[in-house]
């Protein structure tokens, strides 16, 4: 075994790695570039090499500096991860080349199978089934279109140097196929530096299965099973599970040969993984090999009790792989749901900034999280915005599920936007928990997926104005419009009127504190809500419903976490805190400079409480002030068009 290895990555993947090479007393160096300064891989690792800026293309993919490293260091082995250099065959042959141990497999086999034709025609060589295409040389756009015609539409163009969904084209028809080829080929050029491309019969409904293989140097491969990818967005991977539901033994057998035929006949040693896409009815065929650790390998681990860092760490070692096939069993079922830093809800676009808060589930037997940030840590434009894995075990797929279902539940994340409840509602469709996958379910259940259906209930709208007025966690923040202690009070109790805003809805609300918790006026809904706050938690009965769990003030916004969905709810309207600022003497105040739009009501009025008095306008936006009670309007300080300054006495009023 290795005294010491040099890690080329970054990130959820570094951190995992150190963590089975501290198990086993290997020493460890991490490599990072500026903006990873401070990242949790370089803590965690025994030493840290600066590689330079933070743009992977000058620190990350930089092959000789990543080597001068591991020399200077004495590093034996290099571990490279996924992405960045794990798939590049000159990497694998410089490492040779300078006597350090690239731990994959050999340059020939990254070769081999980094181009999906050439890798095609290797298959069909060893006999692993081969969706029906073409994957030849041959590119005239006639000819590839006759080939298209010959397989029968629907077909796939895809680049044959093409990785991560990218470089791929579904064809409807013959006459829209000369275009397509086009754009595929452009695409492919700039992406991939090839424009060549193969044409294979697109398989409707399919599924993602792919199995996980091993070999090692004295000619020994196993498989390890199979993961079921097939929840897709844009052909990039959303949730893994092993085993693949619906799985026999018959077909995981043919699956693992298919697969270890695949390895065999290209040399294969350490870790790997054959793709294929099956058909509804169980028909495979292979797609193409990835000749490292994937994302997904969890998922595998513990279903098979296997580490396979130290299996690749043993076979780069020379030593033979730890278990034979017959040895190897499935135990359970385990899901992995991928944590990014991105707004499901607006397109998945990536989100940045700094992690504020990050509470994620503690591990135990059943769940596992690999994560490469800590809380104050921050998610750059640089790279990958994945935050963590969640994966989850248990005995059987449907525990699994409601594993993951607490999971996500549990995951706190503050400063960043996150798919964290997006997954939530996933992982909770039809389609997900009866098992009927294929790469369309997230199309499938858009309906759903869609978050405006979950705009929350009566009790979570109450919950949060509680929050919202009483759970006051930052004392020390004037800034903060959550802080504004004094209560609006006459006669009676203490009322605070608040107007949230929650997946685009606004709502007035109006807390009253009793003796034991708080009246909440939401709409026609009168809701009480019993218990306390202590510190950044609440537990808390509204009506038949215990509520329990913490919450996080960031600027004008509320997140509230708990055993459902993760809420996020903003003060939306600072004027209908105005009864905040209504003064003690039976005037309302502005409560923020502005412009007043109109007067409501006649002088003299009696009015009820709520109703609207007055519209004034600042930060663009229109707000109202209500009567904060019932009562009588004596009078107005101000007219439209006014401009009033913060603080000002906008209407004298009198309550009942
Ligand atoms: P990449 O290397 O870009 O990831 P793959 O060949 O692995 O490309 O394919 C990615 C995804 O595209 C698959 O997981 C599957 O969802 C879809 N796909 C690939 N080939 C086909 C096909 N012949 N028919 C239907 N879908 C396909």
């Amino acid at each position: 075994m290795f005294n010491k290895i040099l890690i080329a990555n970054r990130g959820e993947i570094a951190c995992r790695v150190i963590a089975t090479c501290r198990r086993l007393g290997v020493a460890t160096v991490a490599v990072y570039s500026d903006a990873d300064r401070n990242a949790r891989h370089v803590r965690l690792a025994d030493e840290a090499i600066h590689i330079g800026p933070a743009a992977a293309a000058e620190s990350y993919l930089r092959a000789e500096v990543i080597l001068d490293a591991a020399q200077r260091t004495g590093a034996q082995a290099i571990h490279p991860g996924y992405g960045f250099l794990s798939e590049n065959a000159d990497f694998a042959r410089a490492c040779e080349a300078a006597g350090i141990i690239f731990i994959g497999p050999p340059a020939s086999a990254i070769d081999a199978m980094g181009d999906k034709s050439a890798a095609k025609a290797l298959m069909q060589a060893a006999g692993v089934p081969l969706t029906p295409g073409y994957h030849g040389e041959q590119q005239e756009p006639a000819f590839l279109r006759a080939q298209a015609d010959a397989i029968g539409y629907p077909v796939l163009i895809k680049a044959s140097a093409g990785g991560g969904g990218k470089g791929m084209r579904k064809v409807e028809a013959s006459a829209d196929f000369d275009a397509a080829l086009l754009s595929c080929q452009r695409e492919a050029q700039a992406a991939f530096g090839n424009a060549q491309v193969l044409v294979e019969k697109y398989i409707e409904r399919p599924r993602h299965i792919e199995i996980q293989v091993f070999g090692d140097s004295h000619g020994n491969v196993v498989h390890l099973f199979e993961r079921d990818c097939s929840v897709q967005r844009r052909h990039q991977k959303v949730l893994e599970e092993a085993p693949a539901p619906g799985m026999t033994a018959e077909r995981r057998a043919a699956m693992g040969k298919a697969a270890t035929d695949a390895a065999r006949a290209v040399g294969y040693v350490g870790a790997g993984t054959v793709e294929f896409i099956a058909s509804p009815s169980g028909e495979f065929w292979f797609m193409e090999m990835n000749t490292r650790l994937q994302v997904e390998h969890p998922v595998t681990e513990l279903i098979t009790g296997t580490d396979l860092v130290e299996w690749q760490l043993r076979v780069a070692a020379g030593q033979p792989l730890p278990k034979t096939q017959e040895q190897l069993q499935i135990h359970g079922h385990a899901i992995e749901a991928r944590l990014y830093a991105e707004d499901a809800d607006r397109g998945f676009l990536p989100s940045t900034g700094t992690l504020r808060h990050l509470r994620l589930p503690a591990s135990s037997t059943n769940v596992r999280v690999d994560a490469g940030v800590e809380q104050g840590d921050a998610i750059t434009p640089y790279y990958d915005p994945m935050i963590a894995k969640l994966i989850v075990w248990d005995v059987d797929r449907e525990r699994a599920l409601q594993r993951m279902q607490q999971a996500l539940a549990q995951c706190q994340v503050v400063g960043v936007t996150t798919n964290a409840a997006f997954l939530r509602r996933l992982v909770m469709t039809g389609s997900f928990r009866h098992a009927n996958l294929d790469t369309a379910l997230i199309e499938r259940e858009g309906e759903a997926l869609d978050v405006r259906h979950l705009a929350g209930s009566d009790n979570d709208w109450a919950l949060a104005a509680v929050l919202a007025v009483h759970g006051n966690t930052h004392p020390g923040n004037d800034a903060s419009p959550w802080d504004i202690a004094d209560s609006w009070r006459l006669t009676g109790p203490a009322a605070r009127c608040v107007t949230l805003e929650h997946l685009g809805r606004h709502r007035p609300l109006q807390v009253r504190q009793c003796a034991d918790g708080w009246q909440v006026q939401c709409d026609d809904a009168c809701i009480n809500v019993i218990g306390r706050l202590t510190g950044d938690y609440y537990s808390l009965q509204l009506g038949e419903q215990l509520l329990r769990g913490q919450f996080v003030h960031e600027g004008d916004a509320l997140h509230v976490f708990g055993s459902g969905n993760p809420q996020r709810f903003t003060l939306h309207d600072p004027v209908a805190e105005a009864d905040t600022h209504a003064d003690h003497g039976g005037s309302l105040l502005a409560p923020m400079p502005g412009r007043v739009v109109t007067l409501l009501v006649e002088p003299g009025s009696s009015v009820t409480r709520g109703t609207p008095l007055l519209v004034m306008e600042a930060m663009k936006m229109e707000h109202t002030l209500q009567a904060p009670a019932d009562g009588t309007v004596h009078g107005f300080r101000a007219k439209a068009g006014d401009q009033v300054g913060d603080g000002a006495v906008l209407v004298d009023f009198e309550a009942d």
